[in-house]
């Protein structure tokens, strides 16, 4: 379900938990929420946009004047598999770890080196993370995305 909050506080968005506000927060759960806050703030094309996953990456020095999402898509399942593969697809703002967990619990090899990286399986592919020589590329067989078109997006 979408949610828009209008003057809202981000502390509890980045992980070092600085007090700066946002103009506007958009939670959202689906891409047809996407395509109703497209709707609904289509006309700001001048609108600044920062996309926030766990916030562990991120370092707040004002407050935003602009619009931030936050993906709150959480899930993970299995889209085909094989005897020596496995596709598997997970939401945005499922976090990072979590995904990881799921896997060695079924034994899927692939993601074990970047265990207990903090943050969002949305940011891992714009992040690239990596660890103990691998990479997130290396496992991500394709990442399903919204273009946004007003973006000004702020990184
Ligand atoms: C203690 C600690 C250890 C860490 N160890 C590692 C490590 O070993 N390896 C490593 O690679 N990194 C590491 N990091 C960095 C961090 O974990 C990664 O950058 C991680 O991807 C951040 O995820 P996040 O969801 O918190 O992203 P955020 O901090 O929320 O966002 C980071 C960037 O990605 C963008 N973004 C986020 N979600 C989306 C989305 N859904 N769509 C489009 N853009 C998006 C944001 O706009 C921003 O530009 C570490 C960080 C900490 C604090």
């Amino acid at each position: 379900m979408l949610q828009i909050t209008e003057n809202a506080q981000l502390k509890e968005f980045n992980s070092f938990g600085v007090e700066a506000s946002a103009r506007w927060l958009c939670t959202y759960n689906s891409p047809d929420d996407i395509r109703q806050l497209i709707g609904h703030f289509g006309h700001l094309t001048d609108m600044h946009i920062l996309i926030i996953g766990g916030g562990c990456n991120l370092l707040f020095v004002n407050n935003f004047d602009g619009l931030v999402i936050h993906p709150a898509n959480t899930y993970i399942s299995i889209e085909s598999e094989t005897d020596d593969y496995c596709l598997v697809k997970a939401g945005a703002g499922t976090e990072w770890d979590s995904l990881v967990s799921w896997a060695v619990e079924r034994n899927l090899g692939g993601l074990e080196n970047l265990s207990l990286i903090p943050g969002t399986v949305g940011a891992s592919p714009v992040q690239n993370i990596g660890a103990y020589g691998c990479e997130a590329k290396d496992a991500i067989e394709s990442v399903n995305v919204v273009r946004l078109p007003m973006a000004q997006l702020q990184h």
